[in-house]
């Protein structure tokens, strides 16, 4: 049985049907909730709920570490009744502009040891329509999805370029190596919202772990199109040498925008042109103070949080920290 779902003090209400979190019933009916993983990890998506009965999808626990005291985690929460939300904001969204295509490949290139650069064409005609930031997801043969970060920027819309790291023992990261040209993907897109204001002038930190480098060279190039001028640091993360595999586009970065200050962070091999330690260790040793701040962070589940908490020692404002969590593992089913 569907529930009805409201916005408290709005005219907004939509259907739940049964088995989909309230998260994903918002989406559908057009309504976009803040939210990244869709996993019940990052915690974009906590709010609160002003009346009713929610419980966990398919027995998944409802709260995590980043929800305040009457806070849940929407992306997994299901109706028992019908229910009144109160989340952190909301905004009208056409539903239709989400798409399911065929993709295919256009060319698979290997960055490093265990990154391949792959770049998918849409067919003939069609467009894909995001924002800097925002990902796609792909649509395997067992009815699972993979989350990937589109690394183009949006006006360059005939197609989607990721990066995608070899996770070992991973089904579908291990087989992205052979993957050839002409080879069709089916692709779901955009997904998350991208919460960096494009009127802000404020100075950013982009902090990279990995290939978490993709959407942040996705919104770099999009500020770069948009000749945008602000005080901007990139602070890019791996182990080695190799795991910044893209040094083309911040050397691009560099001699368009004088100011633009990039750090290497390297953990494990160290370089002479790198900071000798993790990415949260760079921010706190390698950083002025961070209040009147923007930080963008984009990673593992740890590096994330290690990132988040280097900022808040530097001053930075909880709301002004901005993460996209690449959350391993299958995705749920598409909205
Ligand atoms: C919003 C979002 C955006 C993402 N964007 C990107 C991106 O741009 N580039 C990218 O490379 N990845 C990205 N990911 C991660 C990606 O979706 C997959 O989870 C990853 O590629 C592994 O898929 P798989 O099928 O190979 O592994 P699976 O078969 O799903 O997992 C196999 C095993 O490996 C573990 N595992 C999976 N991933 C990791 C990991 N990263 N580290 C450690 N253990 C892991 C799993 O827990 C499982 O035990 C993103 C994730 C999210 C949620």
């Amino acid at each position: 049985m569907n529930h009805s779902i409201a916005i408290e003090a709005t005219e907004v209400t939509f259907d739940n049907p049964p088995g989909q979190s309230l998260l994903d019933a918002a989406l559908r009916a057009g309504i976009e909730l803040p939210y990244s993983c869709r996993k019940g990890v990052c915690g974009s998506c906590v709010g609160s709920i002003a009346s009713g009965e929610v419980r966990g999808l398919n027995g998944a626990a409802i709260r995590n570490d980043t929800c305040g005291p009457d806070q849940v985690l929407y992306c997994l929460c299901e109706p028992t009744t019908d229910v009144v939300l109160q989340p952190a904001s909301w905004k009208r969204v056409d539903p239709s502009a989400r798409k399911t295509l065929t993709a295919k490949v256009y060319s698979n290139q290997l960055a490093a040891p265990d990154v391949s650069v792959l770049r998918l064409r849409l067919p003939a005609g069609q467009r894909a329509k995001f924002q800097a930031g925002q990902y796609l997801q792909i649509l395997l043969e067992d009815g699972s999805a993979r989350c990937y970060s589109m690394a183009n920027p949006p006006h360059e819309s005939d197609g989607a370029t990721l990066h995608i790291r070899h996770v070992a023992g991973g089904q579908f990261s291990q087989r992205v190596a052979q993957l050839a040209p002409g080879d069709p993907l089916r692709i779901e897109l955009p997904f998350g919202n991208v919460a960096l204001a494009s009127e802000d002038t404020r100075p950013i930190v982009f902090v990279a772990g990995g290939t978490g480098f993709a959407p942040v060279k996705s919104i770099l190039d999009d500020m770069l199109k948009k000749r945008v001028q602000r005080d901007i640091t990139l602070i890019w993360g791996a182990r080695e040498p190799a795991g910044l595999y893209l040094r083309s586009a911040v050397e691009r970065w560099q001699k368009q925008w004088p100011d633009f200050r990039f750090i290497a962070a390297l953990s494990d091999v160290p370089s002479d042109d790198a900071f000798a330690g993790r990415a949260d260790d760079a921010l706190r040793q390698c950083c002025a103070a961070l209040g009147g701040h923007v930080v963008y962070c984009c990673g593992s589940p740890p590096m994330v949080s290690a990132v988040r908490s280097a900022a808040a020692e530097k001053g930075l404002a909880p709301e002004d920290f901005h993460a996209d969590v690449f959350v391993p593992g299958p995705s749920a089913a598409p909205a």
